[in-house]
């Protein structure tokens, strides 16, 4: 396995990806997200080793990603015109449009199903990468099925080094968390996935209201519209326990059951305060810095080999529902609420 960066040799190492890619290979890529397990959309073998690679279940669709808006054209059936405003406002951005496929598309990439996600991506390298190749890619999370999501190099080669060919370097995912997946295939409009891009905004530029399947719960009916949504995810070995409660709460709860095996994720004012050690996933004003560090920080816990991790919770809102959802699964659904006590 080669780690590129394209820093000196740009044209050199670009190449090499194009024909990986175009051979029916995988390539890790980043991705403001996170990073992605990208092949050829239109090479159905290709995509078929995705799947194998990452042991992804046969039935969780991948998303697609595009570099200009005419590779439209050739995967779906038309873009809705609300769908269009906010491509406007979002794209290239972590924002995942549903929409009606093209039958050429391989079922492979959509499961069968007869819609497909789509999205631009915002990283230079994703998007210089896609109109090199000058064909769409169909990519996950370049974790195995189930791992906290890769923010960093060093995850991806954690899971998938001995896997792939090639891992091009992009650095520190700035988003640090999975794009937001709306359906637009149908009104009203579904938030299947909640991402950074929040409920708020999409309502904002659409001037109407959209539905949410805020996957908080641990069965409902969403998962037949969005099956990826239904698996066990993002979870470190370490066991995951959420916290709500305020930090008085808080740190007399963890202060009364944690041991030198366990360890906390709080807010960047409440570190120093606890006898185990403590990771800050940043400010609880700031809902966007503690997404971007939400995996990164679940993975450095099972570097350190803790047992259990406690995670404060931010307020539950608009804008950090995809930290929740993201959250809850890691910690498959064990939740304290500490004023309900
Ligand atoms: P991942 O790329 O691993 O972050 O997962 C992609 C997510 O997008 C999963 O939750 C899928 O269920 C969802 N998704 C992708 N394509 C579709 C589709 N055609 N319809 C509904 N959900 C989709
Ligand atoms: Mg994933």
């Amino acid at each position: 396995m080669q780690i590129l960066t394209l820093h000196e040799q740009e044209e050199l190492e670009l190449q090499l990806i194009k024909q990986e890619l175009e051979s029916g290979g995988v390539v890790v890529i980043p991705t403001e997200t996170v990073y992605g397990l990208a092949a050829n959309a239109f090479n159905e073998q290709a995509v078929n080793k995705i799947f194998e690679v990452k042991g992804r279940p046969k039935d969780n669709p991948l998303i697609v990603h595009i570099s200009n808006v005419n590779m439209l054209n050739e995967l779906v059936q038309e873009v809705p015109a609300k769908a269009k405003k906010l491509m406007d406002k979002f794209w290239p951005g972590p924002l995942t449009l549903v929409m009606k496929k093209q039958d050429i598309l391989p079922d492979a990439v959509t499961c069968g199903l007869n819609t497909v996600g789509i999205r631009m991506p915002k990283h230079k390298l994703a998007l210089k990468i896609i109109e090199t190749v000058g064909f769409p890619l169909a990519a996950p999370s370049a974790n195995l099925s189930g791992r906290p999501s890769p923010t960093e190099v060093s995850h991806c080669v954690e899971d998938l080094g001995e896997k792939v060919n090639f891992i091009v370097d992009g650095g520190r995912c700035e988003v640090g968390v999975e794009s937001t997946v709306l359906l637009v295939a149908e009104e009203p409009f579904v938030i299947l996935r909640p991402g950074i891009i929040n409920q708020k905004q999409i309502e904002d530029v659409l001037q109407e209201k959209v539905l949410v399947n805020d996957g908080l719960q641990p069965k409902e009916d969403r998962i037949v519209k969005s099956p990826g949504v239904k698996y066990k995810h993002y979870a470190p070995k370490a066991e995951v326990l959420l916290i709500v409660g305020d930090f008085k709460e808080f740190k007399n709860y963890v202060e009364t059951e944690a041991d030198l095996k366990m360890c906390a994720m709080v807010f960047e004012n409440e570190m120093n305060n606890f006898s185990v050690k403590c990771f800050s996933y940043g400010k609880q004003s700031e809902p966007e810095s503690l997404a971007k560090n939400i995996f990164t920080i679940l993975r450095q816990v099972d570097k350190e080999n803790y047992k259990r991790v406690f995670v404060h919770m931010p307020k539950q809102n608009a804008e950090t529902l995809v930290i929740w959802n993201r959250l809850i699964r890691a910690a498959n659904f064990k939740l304290i609420n500490l004023n309900k006590r």
